[in-house]
């Protein structure tokens, strides 16, 4: 029988402004999930949106993490490790080798929708900002749109009408139907940038990622990535949502509040107060505790971490 698999966590930030406290929660947690495990944590930078990534942000995250004593053992702006990159600025012949493969299977398809056509497709109700593709463009369908001179499509593919089955690690059995949850969705923007969902997948499978920690706000999104995993025949990860950090007035902390950014943290506390306090809502210290993320590990263990998000005072 072969031997399991080393456990591989990962922290994948994009490097779109300075973190903020709910992003260094989920990487101590995701770090403290992998380390207590005898496994690895990688570090991999999601800039792929050209607009928002800089690379000042992406060595400032570096910085963080040092100073707060979580240290990657693969990835990282200096690419520790067998890759070439852990960019994913630099990784699109990765994501076009495996677009072409779901293009093969027949799934992909042109869409010249603009954000207005399908914002003019939604019911009432789906005001959370969540955009669900009503499939105009989709082979076949009467209303397709004739096709606009000049302007480059967005690659979607289609999703079957049938619920996707998980458990997530923490927050336990999840079904969703992506029909109904988002649609056939984009792989590929107009403009050519790469789309999350597609370069998550990639990424995650090809470095050899077996656990994805991170924030509950996308824990249905895990439901598209299964799909590509599925459709691409890679092994499934395990995915493990946290509860997310959210300011006094119940939204959640976002890089634009900046009193809790790694900034505003760093000039006012050590590592060690910081670390101390997020072990504190992680469920693993008392109040006022300070610690290094080291000290947290013998604590660590998923059933002791609060599931309802946490409300910062
Ligand atoms: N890059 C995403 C973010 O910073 C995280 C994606 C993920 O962990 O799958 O919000």
């Amino acid at each position: 029988m072969a031997a399991p698999a080393k456990v591989k966590g990962r922290f994948a930030p994009s490097p779109t402004g300075r973190m903020h406290l709910g992003n260094v929660y989920s990487a101590l947690l995701s770090w403290l999930s992998a380390k207590s495990k005898g496994g690895d944590w990688l570090l991999r930078i999601e800039d792929l949106d050209p607009g928002r990534s800089r690379l000042d942000f992406a060595r400032q995250l570096e910085e963080d993490l040092l100073w707060l004593g979580l240290e990657w053992d693969e990835g990282g702006l200096d690419a520790k490790g067998p890759l070439d990159t852990y960019c994913q600025s630099r990784r699109g012949e990765i994501y076009q080798s495996q677009l072409d493969r779901l293009e093969a299977q027949g799934l992909l398809y042109p869409c010249w929708c603009t954000r207005a056509d399908i914002m003019a497709t939604q019911a009432p109700h789906e005001s959370d900002g969540r955009i669900v593709y009503a499939g105009t463009c989709r082979p076949g369908n009467p209303v397709q749109k004739a096709l606009e001179g000049g302007r480059k499509p967005a690659t979607r593919i289609m999703v079957p009408d049938c619920d996707i089955s998980f458990i997530d690690g923490h927050y336990g059995p999840q079904k969703v139907n992506l029909t109904e949850h988002c649609g056939d969705f984009v792989l590929r923007r107009g403009d050519g940038a790469w789309a999350y969902q597609l370069a998550v997948v990639a990424d995650d499978a090809l470095m050899g990622v077996t656990e994805v920690v991170r924030g509950r706000d996308l824990l249905l999104s895990a439901a598209q990535q299964i799909y590509l995993y599925e459709r691409l025949d890679f092994e499934i990860p395990e995915f493990i949502h946290l509860p997310l950090l959210c300011s006094a007035s119940g939204d959640r902390l976002c890089k634009r509040d900046s009193s809790l950014d790694m900034g505003c943290l760093r000039s006012n506390f050590t590592p060690e107060q910081i670390i101390g306090r997020l072990g504190h809502l992680a469920g693993l210290v008392p109040e006022g505790e300070a610690c290094t993320a080291k000290d947290l590990l013998p604590l660590f263990s998923w059933s002791k971490v609060p599931s309802s998000d946490i409300i910062l005072r």
